[in-house]
């Protein structure tokens, strides 16, 4: 089932997600639908709780095809940091240039109740970063420099 976007600024955004403690039907269910959500909305990185779910999941694009993390983890980043340009799914028109580090050391559930850890660079790394983000009720404006500023008012007196 596909599900609706929140868009900003739903206070269901700024919300802390729980942790998942089983993977239970229901959360399956879940996950499916945020897969087939971020697929229609060709999304490359979905948060639970940004169709309305407060729990520790993320779905994200990377090289390898779809994954979907539960209860994930940055253990590690790397101390080298990059600016790209970013958008999130519930600010869509917006993007903005956000430093970020360049590599991360991720730790998760698997759909199995398996731990799993992983690295990622680049752009994969970006989304991680950005998804894990979500569930703790960080969005990508939180992290903008002084001259994105303007851009992102303008942003928001169109929106
Ligand atoms: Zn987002």
């Amino acid at each position: 089932m596909i599900r609706t976007i929140i868009k900003y600024p739903n206070s269901v955004l700024r919300k802390k997600c729980e942790e998942i403690k089983e993977v239970t039907p229901e959360i399956k269910e879940l996950i499916l639908n945020m897969v087939e959500t971020a697929e229609k909305n060709q999304g490359i990185g979905l948060a639970a709780s940004q169709v309305g779910e407060l729990k520790r999941i993320i779905a994200v694009q990377t090289e390898q095809g779809k994954v979907v993390f539960i209860n994930p983890k940055i253990l590690r980043k790397t101390r080298e940091t990059e600016i790209m340009e970013e958008g999130c799914l519930s600010f869509p028109g917006l993007f903005l240039k956000i430093k970020r580090a360049k590599g991360v050391e991720i730790e998760a559930v698997d759909l199995e109740g398996k731990k799993i850890q992983i690295k990622a660079t680049g752009l994969t790394a970006r989304v991680f970063q950005h998804e894990i983000d979500h569930l703790d009720g960080i969005l990508f404006i939180d992290h903008v420099r002084i001259l994105q500023r303007i851009k992102m008012l303008k942003y928001f007196i169109w929106h």
